[in-house]
């Protein structure tokens, strides 16, 4: 296999066993590069990690093992059997779409996979992922059952920069899935796994709609950035009075209205606004409206360190607003998916917001994705959704 000879003193990251080598730090490639199997080994020819090579990323390896074991079917196949056995541990009941295995949290670096009842989408996030299916595959199709599906999906910008191929896979089950239904605490959700965003759903939200349910009895909800309006649909099972989404995506907003129909929630009580956010929360003020439960949950405002000033900036936007429109003691879910804005810089951001809207606010809770979301403690980088709790007052 390809050996990575690592420059002398690069050797601490994959001694604290963190999953990914930077080209920076290899000194000298040797071996022979048969498959996309690669191991580090620092200056004085010590093993140090094996994974899966990913030349054309910044990123050229990521680590699946840190001692001299064999990288093959049996491993992957424990390691996805860890995955799953975890996930019957964590997920609530009556719900069949979750996360099944998270990346680098499930030891299992670039390779994610969302479950949707019977097919399973994956995600592939880098070369060397791709080139190891053969290695995962097997288990996940055994996950699946005989009429299940496992589908690939593959629009994602990290496969672009590496110049993999971009369209969706059928790797097993009878027909390429658009729609698919399932289950979230015993209400219905449709995953728009042909075309949608993330896998077709965003399931690391799934804890954070649960406590939108919980305070949503008599209450008017506003669901800014709604996507398919899980948010809201969680608020009206809580007993919300009224649910408005806004989103700039017409198809979005008419999945959502879709989501509402098929949990018989009335329709009457729910308002979708194809709008920018931006502009929309301007229009709320001026016309001096209330809610008593607002969600902010915007796309990644920034996915690099450089983006980190301008998404703050927008961050800060979105809530001052936001808060504003909120009614004495309600209720601010102020959502941030940006890696490199971490939890607390998205406090000071959201401190700013609370300042310049002259509106005072307390945090109850820091809140982040659920547990079928596991942050490896050797990996911090996995750790990018943010849900602060805030309540005006
Ligand atoms: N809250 C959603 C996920 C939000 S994803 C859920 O729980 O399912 C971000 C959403 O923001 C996407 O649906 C995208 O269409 C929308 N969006 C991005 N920029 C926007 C903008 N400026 N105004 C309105 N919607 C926007």
């Amino acid at each position: 296999m390809l050996v990575l000879t690592l420059k002398a003193g690069r050797d601490a990251a994959p001694r604290r066993r963190h999953p990914w080598l930077f080209a920076g730090s290899v000194s000298r490639r040797g071996g022979e590069a048969t498959s996309a199997q690669v191991e580090a080994r620092d200056a004085s020819g010590a093993l140090l990690a094996r994974g899966f090579h990913s030349p054309s990323s910044p990123i050229v390896a990521r680590w699946w093992r840190f001692d001299d074991g064999p990288l093959d079917e049996p491993f992957v196949a424990a390691r996805i059997a860890g995955a799953a056995a975890l996930r019957r541990a964590v997920v609530p009941p009556d719900t069949d779409g979750y996360r099944l295995v998270n990346a680098e949290g499930d030891s299992l670096p670039g390779l994610v996979v969302d479950r949707y009842a019977e097919v399973l989408v994956v995600q592939a996030t880098t070369e060397g992922t791709e080139r190891a299916l053969p290695l995962w595959l097997p288990s996940l199709k055994t996950l699946a059952g005989p009429q299940g599906a496992v589908m690939q999906k593959n629009d994602l910008a990290s496969r672009e920069g590496e110049g993999l191929p971009t369209g969706d896979v059928l790797l097993s089950g009878a027909a390429f899935p658009q729609r698919v239904a399932f289950r979230e605490r015993g209400l219905h959700y449709l995953a728009e796994v042909a075309g949608g965003q993330k896998t077709g759903f965003f399931l690391d939200q799934r804890e954070n709609r649960a406590l939108v349910r919980e305070l949503s009895a008599g209450k008017r909800v506003l669901n800014l950035f709604s996507y398919s309006g899980g948010f809201g649909v969680s608020a009206m099972a809580g007993g919300a009075l009224r649910v408005s989404h806004v989103d700039a995506s017409a198809a979005a907003l008419e999945l959502a209205r879709e989501h509402h129909r098929l949990n018989g929630q009335p329709l009457e009580a729910v308002e979708t606004e194809c709008a920018d956010v931006f502009e929309d929360l301007r229009r709320r003020v001026a016309k001096g409206e209330t809610w008593d439960v607002i969600v902010t949950d915007p796309p990644a405002f920034a996915k690099r360190r450089e983006d980190v000033d301008r998404a703050c900036r927008g961050y800060k936007d979105i809530n001052r607003l936001a808060l504003k429109l909120l009614a004495p003691g309600g209720t601010l879910l102020a959502c941030s998916c940006s890696g490199p804005v971490d939890a607390d810089l998205f406090q000071k951001v959201l401190f700013a917001a609370s300042l310049d809207a002259g509106v005072p606010a307390r945090l109850l809770e820091r809140r982040g994705a659920g547990p079928d979301h596991p942050v490896s403690l050797d990996c911090p980088e996995g750790d990018y959704l943010k849900a602060f709790r805030l309540v005006r007052g």
